[in-house]
């Protein structure tokens, strides 16, 4: 397939330029001046007008469990743990495949429609997600969840069947990257984490984990790791010396867990040592601020990681639809840089670098060639209307985009080089919206049965 993109806005500052973008299979053949590659129209399979529109590229939702959608709405303004136990966990625990397939086309389709092509997930029923995946066009890391609940039983059942589906992710299209999903250190015992270690080495998987959450989760890790020397040994329960215990990132540091492919979600409460681990390691760091926020779990030290040489380290990522309550990452960006300026100086975290979160910094986090829109790279762009009102004036898009603009900006979506939404619509939109409907009411029917 091909596309030419004819006059659109491209570049940030100021008015941008006119340019004319040819799409060959799915990278970016050509980018050239408006006008300049005429002969190209007629080669071209589809032409869009890009006159009165700004390209960029598809944004980047770095942390999120898709099919949460089906608990928009559910449970709200609870305490972490009571919302989890008593209302989340229950209800996943009836969760069968067909439900996480429509769960996930919901939230391809309300990403799709707020210009998001890639997104990274953890989630039960691995195959569901990744069917919805396949059929909606985007590009994903899909990761089961991986609780063994420090049982050795289903340690080894959790290891076999991430075997199993590693295998299988072979057979669906190259835009579903397959990650491991060890859910947190509270949930998954040190054997498994270990051999989770152990298969991302051996496969280069990217590993996807909750980490430093709550001050809760730290307190609970240092009492359970007494730390000192042999504590925290490869396969072994924790050390129970006296030299104080270790922290989150401390522990993990200690299995030789942490590398470049870890993606550390969330990592809010970290020591000056966790930190200088963090870079050491060159760990991937994603945050969620609306998340962070709705749940009181407190705030991502930015400055000090940006500080410390992490900033090209950290992405952003909306987290479940339970906790955020949308995947809008227009409204994250905006929030990430509100909440570091409101407890810190109004110089933090400029629209630029919230821009960049959503966008560079997260191709490279999961190694695509994405992320600008420039020749050679993925063909992920979105198209946002510069007629919405809240994109006008332009004296700077980058800033319109972070401060101002919502998803429903994006008039047009491509991801891999095909055309997933034009003019605002999606193909199947109202079938999608129809069918999570109804399983998500099933879903609660039996929950209170
Ligand atoms: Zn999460």
């Amino acid at each position: 397939m091909s596309i030419l993109i004819k006059n659109v806005l491209l570049g940030g500052r100021g008015a941008g330029r006119e340019r004319d973008i040819f799409i060959e299979g799915n990278l970016i053949e050509e980018v050239s001046e408006a006008g300049a590659g005429g002969f190209k129209e007629r080669e071209a399979e589809f032409v869009l007008d890009g006159r009165g529109k700004a390209a960029i590229p598809g944004l980047f939702n770095a942390h999120t469990h898709a099919a949460m959608t089906l608990f928009r709405g559910y449970a709200d303004d609870l305490p972490l743990q009571e919302w989890l136990e008593t209302k989340i966990w229950p209800a996943e625990a009836r969760l069968t495949e067909e439900d996480v397939y429509w769960g996930t086309r919901l939230a391809c389709l309300e990403m799709i429609k707020s210009g998001t092509t890639f997104f990274n997930d953890m989630y039960w029923h691995w195959r569901g997600s990744a069917r919805a995946v396949a059929e909606s066009g985007m590009r994903a890391a899909l990761s089961a969840v991986f609780i063994d609940g420090f049982d050795e039983t289903r340690a080894r059942e959790q290891q076999k069947r991430n075997e199993a589906l590693y295998r299988e992710s072979k057979k669906f299209p190259e835009r579903i990257i397959f990650a491991l999903g060890p859910h947190a250190i509270y949930t998954v015992s040190e054997e498994s984490l270990c051999w989770v270690r152990d298969f991302s080495e051996k496969h280069d998987l990217l590993v996807h984990i909750h980490l430093s959450e709550t001050a809760g989760e730290v307190e609970e890790c240092v009492k359970r790791c007494g730390g000192g020397e042999g504590g925290g040994g490869k396969g072994g329960r924790g050390g129970k010396g006296g030299r104080g215990g270790k922290r989150p990132v401390e522990f993990l540091d200690g299995l030789g867990f942490l590398s470049p492919r870890t993606v550390a979600c969330h990592c809010v409460h970290l020591s000056r040592r966790e930190v200088e681990l963090l870079k050491k390691n060159e760990v991937k760091i994603v945050h969620s601020p609306a998340s962070n926020m709705k749940l009181s779990a407190g705030r991502l030290p930015y400055e000090e990681l940006k500080r410390a040489g992490l900033y090209e380290n950290i992405a952003l990522g909306t987290d479940g639809c339970a906790s955020n309550n949308n995947l809008d990452l227009f409204e994250e960006m905006k929030i990430a840089s509100l909440f570091q300026k409101a407890f810190g100086s109004p110089t933090s975290l400029p629209a630029e670098e919230a821009f960049g979160l959503a966008t560079r910094n997260a191709a490279r986090m999961f190694r695509l060639n994405a992320g600008a829109v420039e020749e050679g790279r993925l063909a992920d762009v979105a198209l946002l209307d510069l007629k919405k009102a809240e994109l006008v004036p332009s004296h700077n898009l980058i800033s319109n985009i972070v401060y101002a603009a919502n998803g429903s900006c994006v008039d047009t979506l491509i991801c891999d080089g095909r055309i997933l939404m034009k003019g605002g619509k999606v193909e199947g939109e109202e079938e999608v919206k129809e069918k999570a409907g109804e399983v998500a009411r099933e879903l609660v029917r039996r929950r209170e049965e």
